[in-house]
């Protein structure tokens, strides 16, 4: 629990690590703040070192005088200096779990973490409790740090939390009233040893759970179903295959405790989607709302930006950006999500995944795939031969080339299956890049 005597290490001053710092400050304490890159690079550095003690440009042995170390997400546990801090006895969390150790106590947590579906599956739930009139925060890995709010204070009714396997691998305590895993599939295979790995850590947002808390479950994944005897909290399980889970599809409706809702009452599309309206619900009611309400307030939520996001219609050829799609599976989803084959843009940063996983999956559901950035030769390797492919070095060329080829009613999605580090800043940079192209052959095309 929070100790004001003990000074905190801070590694890594990327958002969690300075709202960390800052709330530690706020709370009477004090952190000596460690970052790798320099301090220029740094945009808060300058407001930073009039509150805290800094270094910059590297992490050094004044690190060792803090007990605990609050490490940011982006640190692999393979960094010397965590090896060294942990031979040193220091307690490593993360800033998830220093904000569950300070947070007012009646302020209840929906976490959620997965694969693929948190930031939908979060904001929906977010999205819910807002419109039936609660006070709810939507924070960790979307928005804005968990510790940048006043979660120490009363007000809150309830915090949902989007959260990765990197912020539960450092939790001790961390105890989610409602935890929700959307699903478990291969991703970030460059920072675990192997996928049993990466499925532990998944497995760690129930670890702390009592009984009176609640497990939302993707239950048609073999990984959870395998590792479901694990979790102490009442389940309550979704599926798009059975009827006798607590959250279920048949036909145009989703059933959830004996409401329905029409599929076609939603904004979002595809099955995957379809899913996180699931698990959104049964999470929303295990906190005793009523269903009928809660699939209501469903009806009124669009999709984020970057995920399956509708972008233009230039002469009857329609286009879609996923740019948030950074794993096989996710790409898989968006294949699925369409009435007939698409014209796929994919490549990127690899992370380690096996791609011939989508092979089948592409050969019924593409027409074409357009490849480009770094995964480009293991792209090829795994796909030559079994559909038609293209590659390029251009990202504008890739998009021209795709809307040249097309013809009317078909939809070009760039979805993928990859990190985005390789060309772009962020997933968002890539479809924000995406999105201008396409408006720039849209006005090319007007004044045709
Ligand atoms: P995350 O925050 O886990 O990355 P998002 O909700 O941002 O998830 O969606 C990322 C991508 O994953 C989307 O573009 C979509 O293609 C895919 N996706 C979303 N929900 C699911 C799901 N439940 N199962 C599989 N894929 C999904």
């Amino acid at each position: 629990m929070f100790d004001p005597s003990i000074k905190y290490g801070i590694l890594g001053l990327a958002r969690s690590g300075i709202s960390a710092a800052n709330k530690i400050k706020e709370l009477g304490g004090k952190a000596f703040l460690s970052e790798k890159q320099s301090r220029e690079s740094i945009p808060e550095a300058d407001e930073l070192i009039k509150y805290h003690e800094c270094e910059f440009g590297g992490h050094t042995d004044r690190l060792l005088d803090c007990p605990i170390w609050i490490v940011s997400p982006g640190i692999p546990l393979n960094t010397p200096i965590i090896q060294k801090g942990l031979v040193h006895g220091i307690q490593m969390i993360s800033e998830i779990e220093f904000g569950f150790q300070i947070k007012y106590p009646d302020s209840k947590i929906i976490a959620i973490t997965g694969s693929n579906g948190k930031s939908t599956t979060a904001s929906l739930i977010h999205h819910i409790l807002q419109v039936l009139g609660q006070k709810s925060i939507l924070a960790g890995n979307i928005g804005d740090a968990f510790c940048s709010y006043p979660i120490h204070k009363p007000g809150i009714d309830y915090i949902v939390l989007e959260i990765s396997s990197f912020q539960l691998d450092l939790i001790q305590t961390f105890a989610p009233h409602v935890a929700v895993l959307t699903n478990i599939t291969p991703d970030h295979l460059n920072r675990y040893r192997d996928f049993e790995e990466y499925c532990q850590s998944k497995m760690k947002i129930f670890s702390n759970q009592e009984e009176h808390d609640y497990a939302v479950l993707y239950q048609d994944s073999s990984e959870i179903a395998q590792r479901i005897d694990t979790i102490r909290s009442q389940k309550l399980t979704f599926s798009l295959t059975d009827d006798h889970a607590d959250g279920y599809r048949k036909g145009k409706f989703l059933y959830v405790n004996n409401d329905k809702i029409s599929i076609y009452d939603l904004k979002l599309m595809g099955p995957h989607n379809q899913l996180n309206v699931l698990a959104a619900a049964l999470s929303v009611t295990a906190l005793g709302f009523g269903t009928s309400e809660t699939l209501q307030a469903c009806k009124s939520f669009h999709s984020l930006p970057h995920r399956l996001e509708f972008v233009e219609n230039i002469n009857g050829v329609s286009f879609f950006n996923d740019s948030k799609a950074t794993n096989t599976d996710s790409s898989k989803s968006a294949l699925e999500s369409f009435d007939r084959p698409i014209r796929i843009i994919m490549g990127g940063s690899d992370k380690g995944e096996d791609f011939s996983l989508l092979t089948e999956t592409l050969q019924r559901h593409a027409i074409k795939a357009y490849i480009i950035g770094e995964s480009k030769d293991k792209m090829r390797q795994a796909w030559l031969g079994k559909l038609p492919l293209a590659f390029f070095d251009d990202f504008r060329e890739c998009i021209r080339t795709a809307y040249e080829e097309s013809t009317i009613g078909d939809y070009i999605v760039l979805s993928p299956a990859c990190a985005s580090f390789d060309l772009f800043k962020n997933f968002e940079h890539r479809g924000d890049t995406f999105k201008d192209i396409v408006r720039e052959i849209l006005r090319e095309k007007e004044q045709a």
